[in-house]
This record gives structure tokens, sequence and C-alpha cells, in this order.
């Protein structure tokens, strides 16, 4: 299979000549026609709802093109719920799936009326202080230890996550829940991450509704939503085949019907807070190439660093690149594509085979839609790149502005030397 970019090298010329490179572009026409096959393939369960995990990609217009297919969003954090609401979400259009919480983000949280999901057995006590009662609807992360498994021979280790209760946990947290007045639970799981495979949302799935029968029959707790979180992978390698939502909508509705409707259960609502399976491949990174290197390898060093793509520095993650314009030249070169960091892992290919690279030529850098700008930071004073979104009419729009050097010395507004800051850089 091939990897198509979203955009023409025309178009980029087009843009640059208004937003200059690196940036990042979204695809609208992509990002609205997957969250609609989301909502499609779960259309069988009455509840369903998407809640865009926010980290993934948190600009205000994308927030609001999902807002507008129905999602609503999980936040971990004060500003992702500041910007939650900014965007229009209220109340129960709200996960807050967070760990290690401050008292203040569980107060902000209650505030807006969102629903906890609780990360830890003592966090029932913590939130109760925090808030000063335990809301009516409440939800705990479950962590089954162990290894999770599929046929494929993908696996993750739960046992090793720092997330959620303990089976045992769960239990005992539902029943003291309960008698604390909370009325509607929710059992929130993410055991496995970037699964491109069908059968990861169907087996989790079967897994919490499992437990989701015998907690209801041993506590009482009235079950009213489960999240199978995020983790839903996309195929980044080009030889990849990406998941089917329909199959694994499918697959979830087989373990339903199997296991929740015989045991009269059957309006549980079924919650996913999906990241990178929403956002991701409507996502790139375009940057130029502006040297090229011949020593012990050969070298393209392009105008965006890690600061703008963290995954392969961090995890060694692939990320397929075009070269616009050369889409169908022979890929007979190998290269290093290097970003400008004093850091030997900024690289976003390793002996990559490309076709001939000339200076000046625009790289797609594909799938940087979620946990892309999002992990960006500032190492070596580098400063954030622009975002813009190319719409369904093929016309674009900047929906964030690069970070000019200001912004990156506006923390110091409370030093002497600040005045001085502000000088030089008006000066230069
Ligand atoms: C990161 C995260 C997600 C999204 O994960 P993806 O792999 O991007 O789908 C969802 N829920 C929680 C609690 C997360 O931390």
């Amino acid at each position: 299979m091939m990897k198509k970019p979203f955009v023409t090298k025309e178009k980029v010329e087009e843009i640059a000549k208004k937003i200059p490179t690196p940036f990042h572009l979204y695809d609208e026409k992509g990002i609205v026609e997957n969250a609609k096959a989301v909502y499609e393939a779960f259309s069988w369960n009455k509840g369903f709802k998407e809640y865009f995990a926010v980290k993934a990609n948190p600009n205000p217009v994308l927030l609001d093109l999902l807002r507008q297919e129905g999602c609503g969003f999980d936040c971990s954090s004060k500003t992702e719920l500041l910007l939650s609401g900014a965007v229009g979400a209220q109340g129960h259009e709200i996960m807050f799936s967070s760990n290690d919480t401050p008292a203040e983000e569980f107060v902000l949280a209650d505030k807006l009326g969102a629903i906890i999901n609780l990360d830890d057995f003592t966090h029932i006590d913590f939130l109760e202080k925090s808030i000063g009662k335990i809301p009516e609807t409440i939800s705990c992360r479950y962590n089954p230890g162990g290894v999770f498994q599929m046929s494929n021979g993908i696996m993750d280790n739960p046992g090793d996550a720092k997330y959620g209760l303990t089976t045992e946990q769960i239990y005992e947290a539902f029943k003291i829940l309960k008698e604390k007045g909370a009325k509607r639970f929710g059992i929130h799981a993410f055991l496995a991450s970037n699964t491109v495979t069908n059968e990861y949302y169907p087996k989790l799935a079967g897994q919490l509704f499992e437990l989701a029968v015998d907690l209801q029959k041993k506590t009482g707790a009235k079950i009213a939503f489960i999240n199978l979180s995020g983790g839903v992978g996309i195929p980044y390698q080009p030889d990849q085949e990406g998941n089917d939502i329909y199959a694994i909508g499918q697959g979830v509705k087989e373990q339903y019907d199997k296991i929740l409707v015989p045991a009269g259960m059957d309006d549980v609502a079924i919650y996913t807070e999906m990241g990178r399976f929403m956002m991701g491949p409507y996502g790139a990174l375009v940057t130029k190439a502006i040297h090229e290197k011949h020593t012990y390898k050969e070298y393209i060093g392009v105008d965006a660093c890690a600061v703008n793509l963290m995954r392969p520095a961090m995890y060694g993650a692939y990320h397929h690149i075009t070269v616009l314009g050369k889409e169908n030249e022979p890929c007979d070169q190998v290269y290093d594509v290097t970003g400008s960091l004093c850091e030997n892992n900024d690289k976003f290919a390793i002996d990559r085979k490309l076709p001939k690279i000339e200076k000046g030529d625009y790289l797609f850098i594909h799938d940087t839609g979620a946990h892309g700008y999002s992990m960006g930071y500032n190492y070596n004073g580098k400063l954030k790149s622009a975002e813009v979104l190319l719409q369904k009419d093929g016309s674009f729009k900047l929906i964030r502005r690069a970070e000019k050097p200001m912004d990156y010395f506006a923390t110091f507004d409370c030093l002497n030397v600040y005045p001085k800051i502000c000088k030089i850089v008006e000066e230069n």
C-alpha cells in the first residue's frame, strides 16, 4: 500500500507563501469523515460517545470540528479542561481521566460538571476532601495486571503500568462509592497502545463486560457506561493495514450481545477516548529541505526539528515521508533526515530510501495529527510551529500562529532583565 499525502506540492507552495515552513497541516475532510465513520460503527449502541483525547491535539478549531460530529473531550489536566470548556463542552461532554491528580483539577472538573474517572483507590477520599462530596456519576479506571496479549502477538504490560485500580480494589471502591451516594458507575481501562488490529477493543470489551456483570451483581452498583479509552492504532508504516472501525464496532457489539444483554444490562453506554485514531492520519508536518551534507552518511537537513515532532526522537517511531512533487520518482537514495537540535537523536528518518532531494523541496511527514505538535517542547530555544487547517473547499486557514521569541521569553516578565530582553528582541 502506498501512503498518499492529502495535499499537493502546488497547494503547499501556495500555503508556504503566506505561512513559512515548518507547519503542521490538518485535513478537515479526513477528520470529519473519520469521525462520522466512528459514530456509524457504534450506532448500534444508544449511548455511544467518543471523548476525543485532548492531549493528542489540543487545538480549539479541531476540537470544535469533532464536537460538531458529537464528540466530547477526554481531559487530564487543568489547561485541557479549560480548553474544552472554552470550546463549549459542558457537563458530561467532558471526561476527566487523569492520574496523580492535583486537588485543584478535581475542583475544576467538578465545576465544569465533567465525569470524573478515578485512577486510584485512595482518590475516593482525596476527591471527597477536594470537592466536598462524591458525585452521583463516577468512574473508576481498572488495571487487571499481567500482560494483555492479542492473537497476532501484539502485547502490552498493564502489570507494569502506573494506572488504575486492581481487581480487588475496584470491587471495594464501588461498594464505598455507593455508600457515599454514587448512583451511576463507569468502568474505564486502557491496556494496550497503538494497536493496529481490529481485535483490541472487542477483546478489552469482553473482559470489561464480564467484570461489569459481576461488579453490578456483587456490589449493587448500577453500571451506566463502559469506557474503552484509547489505544486504537494507525498504520504509520506504508505496508501496514489500517484498522477497520466498522469491524471493531461489530466486534464490540458481539461481546455486548453475548455478555451484557443476557445479564439484563442492555442499557450500558459505550464510551471511547481515542486520540490517535481520530486525528493521527489527518495531520502532517510540512518542512523544507535547507541543507544537504555528505560525510560518513548522506544527510538532508530540514527546517523542522524534534521540537515540532518528538515521536521519532523519543520512541524511534517511524513516520513515513513523501517528497512532494516526487511521489512517482524512484526511491534510489538513502538519507538521514535531520533537524537542527544539538541532539543526535533529532532525526525524522534514519537510512530512509527516498527520491533524490534538492534544497527547497518540501517534505510531507505523515501521521502527525495526534501526539505531534502537542508533544513538542522548546529545547535549544527552538520555537513551536504554526498549525494550518486545509479546509474541505481546498482553502487553508491559520489555526495557530508560530511561536515568536517573545512567547519564549514571556515567563521572564517577573525579572528585571525582561525590559532588556524586550529591547533586544525588538532590535533584531
Ligand atoms: C492518551 C490517552 C488516550 C488516547 O490514546 P490514543 O492512543 O491516542 O488513542 C485516551 N485516554 C487516556 C486516559 C489517555 O491517557
